[in-house]
């Protein structure tokens, strides 16, 4: 019995869905956003070779990586504070075949609102920079994985593969609040104050009806295994360790 007792009170408690809070704000896309969503989203992905075939899986590695990322900033944080981590440091993938659904949550540093929208509205960043420059230069031709791995489009690339996309996040700095930021990759974004969202961040895919087999757990799995084997950090497929 005690050791009944014992398993119980050590049993993490249910966790609860996210729920809006707060009003959804809408906010447009910067410019070069909507060329660059306009580009992963249509022309690279229907001009696509017979050669080309599968190589949107590289989503999966963008996603892991940016988790990996975020896990190592709050790992870096917590050591520059002499904190302990309260929570493991892991990155979590779960799959819904019927709902049509990849969800990729990690406990990292998440986002403040400032940071959600200045990370997730524009692409400041030079990596995408590059990537938009050198499609239009040659129009898009040349090897797409090539361009792809050269410059990374990131965090975008889920748009290959998903028609709607929603991040929870909340930041580890203490007292933030969660929000959700949600799209459908047409030139405008939602944000809005959520509760029950875990410090760390939460992406949640609605995969169209041709990527639909990136809901599959042998699928996923084997691509972890292929882009994803150096990831510092655990990583978990529908529950158990990759
Ligand atoms: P990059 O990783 O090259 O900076 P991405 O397009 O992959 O570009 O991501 C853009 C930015 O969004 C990241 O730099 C980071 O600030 C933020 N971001 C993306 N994913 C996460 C995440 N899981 N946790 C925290 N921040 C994230
Ligand atoms: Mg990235």
């Amino acid at each position: 019995l005690w050791q009944q007792v014992a398993s119980y009170s050590t049993e993490t408690p249910a966790e609860e869905d996210e729920v809006l809070t707060g009003k959804e704000e809408v906010h447009e896309f910067k410019t070069e956003t909507k060329r660059l969503l306009n580009i992963v989203a249509n022309s690279l992905y229907s001009e696509k070779e017979a050669s080309d075939a599968g190589w949107e899986s590289i989503f999966v590695r963008e996603l892991i990586s940016n988790a990996a990322d975020a896990l190592e900033k709050l790992r870096h944080a917590q050591s520059m504070e002499h904190m302990d981590a309260d929570k493991p440091l892991e990155i979590r993938i779960s799959l819904d075949q019927d709902k049509r659904q990849f969800v990729i949550q990690d406990s990292g540093i998440g986002m403040t609102l400032e940071e959600l929208n200045e990370n997730l509205g524009t692409i400041a960043r030079s990596g995408s920079k590059s990537f938009l420059e050198k499609l239009e230069k040659d129009g898009g031709s040349g090897s797409r994985e090539n361009i792809i791995g050269q410059f990374g489009v990131g965090f975008y690339s889920t748009f290959m593969v998903g028609d709607h996309i929603k991040v929870y996040t909340r930041s580890a700095k203490p007292g933030s609040k969660g929000y959700c930021w949600t799209t459908d990759g047409q030139g405008s974004y939602t944000v809005a104050e959520a509760k029950n969202v875990a410090v760390g961040t939460k992406i949640v895919i609605e995969l169209r009806e041709d990527s639909k087999s990136y809901a599959s757990q042998l699928e996923i799995d084997s691509i972890i295994k292929k882009y994803s084997n150096f990831v510092g950090f655990p990583i978990y497929l529908n529950g158990t360790e990759v």
